[in-house]
């Protein structure tokens, strides 16, 4: 995004618009995060904003200020339509390409005649926003929110509710802090949002240490599935529609349950395969240390995407089906894994 654009972007905002803020499908941490901040801070700009979600999502993130005024694109079809329909502005939060929001609000964005302002930092996106700031290099779309801000010379309106929505996507999507994408720059805008009223502590709680009973015995049938491939330093999960029925899955329970497998000494590839029966998919998630890229391999295989370290996909075939692929692509990929993560 060069110095014209935000030039003309500061102009786009410098009037009262109608706004709707998109993040992707199943949003996490970082898509909601980012989806609140820009709407706080929209509205303290005298905007009239609505974020529209294409779907729920997991109660971890249901405490985040705002966020019940979030539409679901599936469940409040009409009020979304007509959001969509009235506004000038749509922002795209944390994906790459329209598909990422499902094909129903796919195509109905198709057909939106106004500006798309895309931020997002996951590789390859496509050509459809008229302003696209776009950088794989940086953890989070909320530090990007952070930058774009910053561009746009408001840091100031940086106040307690937007630094928490900052703050919870960056956490999240940085596995708290710790994963390569974070950088000396991350920590000084935490600081700075920590300041601005952020309570570290208190998100941390508020989305890691509020587990059911349920989500631990999942938890703990995952591990009991896991399955280690030590000549191909991969291990992969399993989960079954009746492991998750069994435990009375709710959305965001098997979240992060793939670093599990990851976290094993000598392991760099993990992957986890989750049958979902109602969208008549496996929904997958795969995760890598060092230089062993699976977004490659999702997009390769299971028509998915995402970042080098991870990334997510799915399988139209039964959840054996899908595994028996996998096993037998992988030993293809045998040099690559060996080699990824020499000390
Ligand atoms: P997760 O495994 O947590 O669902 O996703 C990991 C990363 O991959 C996230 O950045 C997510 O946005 C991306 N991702 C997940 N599923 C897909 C998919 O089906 N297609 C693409 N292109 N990216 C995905
Ligand atoms: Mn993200």
């Amino acid at each position: 995004m060069n110095v014209d654009e935000i030039k003309e972007i500061k102009e786009l905002l410098s009037t009262p618009k109608k706004v709707v803020i998109v993040p992707h499908k199943n949003p996490d941490g970082d898509a909601v995060g980012a989806s609140l901040a820009v709407y706080l801070y929209l509205l303290k700009k005298g905007h009239q904003v609505t974020v529209v979600s294409p779907n729920d999502y997991p109660d971890f993130l249901k405490w985040l200020p705002k966020s019940k005024e979030v539409y679901k694109f599936d469940m409040q079809n009409r009020q979304s339509k007509r959001a969509i329909d009235e506004a000038s502005i749509i922002f795209l939060l944390d994906f790459n390409a329209l598909h990422r929001i499902g094909s129903d609000m796919q195509h109905y964005l198709e057909q939106f005649s106004g500006d798309f302002i895309m931020i997002d930092h996951h590789q390859q996106p496509d050509d459809v926003a008229k302003y696209l700031y776009s950088d794989t290099s940086i953890c989070s779309t909320c530090q990007m929110v952070y930058h774009f801000l910053e561009k746009l010379d408001d840091l100031d309106k940086i106040d307690t509710d937007i630094s928490t929505c900052l703050y919870t996507g960056i956490m999240t999507d940085t596995g708290s802090f710790r994963f390569p994408s974070t950088t000396s720059t991350t920590h000084k805008i935490i600081a700075n949002l920590i300041d601005k009223g952020a309570d570290n502590a208190k998100i941390h709680n508020n989305v890691y240490d509020t587990n059911s009973y349920g989500r631990l015995q999942l938890l703990g049938r995952a591990l009991s599935n896991l399955v280690v491939i030590d000549k191909l330093k991969t291990a992969y999960i399993t989960l079954t529609q009746q492991d998750l029925d069994e435990f009375n899955y709710q959305k965001g329970d098997t979240e992060g349950v793939v670093n599990y497998a990851l976290s094993l000494k000598e392991i760099i590839f993990a992957v986890i395969f989750i049958e979902d029966i109602d969208q008549k998919i496996i929904k997958i998630s795969l995760r890598s240390k060092g230089k062993f890229s699976v977004n490659k391999f999702a997009r390769e295989h299971f028509d998915g995407g995402g970042h080098d370290n991870a990334a997510g996909g799915k399988s139209l075939i039964s959840l054996d089906a899908t595994v028996s692929k996998f096993l037998s692509i992988l030993p293809n990929y045998k040099n690559e894994l060996l080699s990824s993560y020499e000390e």
